[in-house]
């Protein structure tokens, strides 16, 4: 029997597929949609906001709308235009914030140099914040009772907890720590027990640091930065990163192949984090319907 760190020399890392567990919890999410629609007569419902034709956001938004439908989710869509102004925006997240067939509001990042995102995101009622970026749930996050978690730290989650291999005092690395994927990644691990370091531009020695985790999450957005020389055999990788290189090729932070034959577990990119990202909003908004259901209030 192998110990989970040892790792013998002609094995290469499992998979972990995100493509599949995203679709297994987009199917029971279908179901529980019908069953709180048969109950209680809500249908939970996720306005998109778009503002201007970034064409990687576009594509993004494209794909959460498909998943609601296909999930049976309300969408109500907002695509503005670039110039709308902060005010209209404002006007338009107070709207939804009222709406009551409304459960979850996103806002697709980036937005238009001219309006305050920030401003944007803490005008968001907590209650309908699927991204969990408000401050409220940045503060229940890190108080370790959070009411949304953020969509992509919580697929990384889910995936590393479908290897089934206990987290208690394992040695974890987050590489960066961006709010909305490196820090909550960090925070949800050590919620788990996890010993967790959080590494970003300025660390010392980074290699040496990568070598020492079970577990090692990559958020740089840097085309295959991590090295199989940067990873303990036996660890479980976490490729948050989309990178698209100049021949159009979509690639992570890991250089995979080398550093699947390093690995316990590894994620792929594509077929990885994201569609994992894309499941965990809609669990969002189907937890923000069933808190509105039974008449639950957040903030
Ligand atoms: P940010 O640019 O906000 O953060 C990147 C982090 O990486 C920073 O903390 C930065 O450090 C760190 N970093 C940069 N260069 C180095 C280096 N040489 N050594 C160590 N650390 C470094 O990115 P995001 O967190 O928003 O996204 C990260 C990646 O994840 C991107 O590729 C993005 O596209 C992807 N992503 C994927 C999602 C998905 O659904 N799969 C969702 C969200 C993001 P410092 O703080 O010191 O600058």
């Amino acid at each position: 029997m192998v110990p989970f760190h040892v790792k013998e020399d002609d094995v290469t890392a499992q998979l972990i597929d995100g493509k599949s567990l995203a679709q297994d919890i987009r199917d029971g999410i279908g179901r529980d949609v019908q069953a709180l629609e048969a109950r209680t007569g809500v249908r939970p419902g996720l306005a998109v906001v778009l503002v201007g034709d970034d064409p990687a956001s576009a594509v993004y938004v494209r794909n959460k709308k498909k998943a609601c439908d296909t999930a049976g989710l309300y969408v109500a869509d907002h695509h503005l235009s670039a110039e709308t102004s902060q005010a209209e925006l404002l006007t338009l997240v107070d709207r939804l914030n009222a709406d009551p067939k409304v459960h979850g509001i996103l806002v697709q990042l980036p937005l238009p140099a001219h309006i305050d995102g920030q401003a944007v995101l803490n005008a968001i009622s907590p209650g309908k914040d699927v991204d969990g970026f408000h401050p409220y749930n940045i503060g229940r996050l890190v108080a370790g009772d959070p009411v949304f978690v953020p969509c992509t730290p919580k697929g990384v989650i889910r995936m590393i907890e479908s290897t089934g291999e206990p987290l208690t005092g394992k040695q974890a690395v987050v590489v960066g720590r961006s709010n909305i994927v490196g820090k909550p990644v960090a925070m949800l691990l050590l919620h788990q027990h996890a010993t967790v370091t959080m590494c970003h531009s300025r660390t010392k020695d980074l290699p040496a640091v990568c070598r020492e985790a079970d577990i090692l999450v990559a958020a740089i957005g840097k085309p295959r930065f991590v090295t199989g020389d940067m990873v303990k055999a036996g660890a479980i990788v976490l490729d948050v990163g989309i990178n698209r290189l100049d021949d159009g090729r979509l690639v992570g932070d890991v250089d995979f192949e080398p550093v699947r034959e390093r690995a316990g577990w590894i994620s792929p990119v594509p077929g990885g984090v994201g569609p994992m990202t894309i499941a965990m909003l809609l669990a969002n908004t189907l937890e923000g319907a069933k808190r509105a259901a039974t008449g639950e209030g957040v903030a």
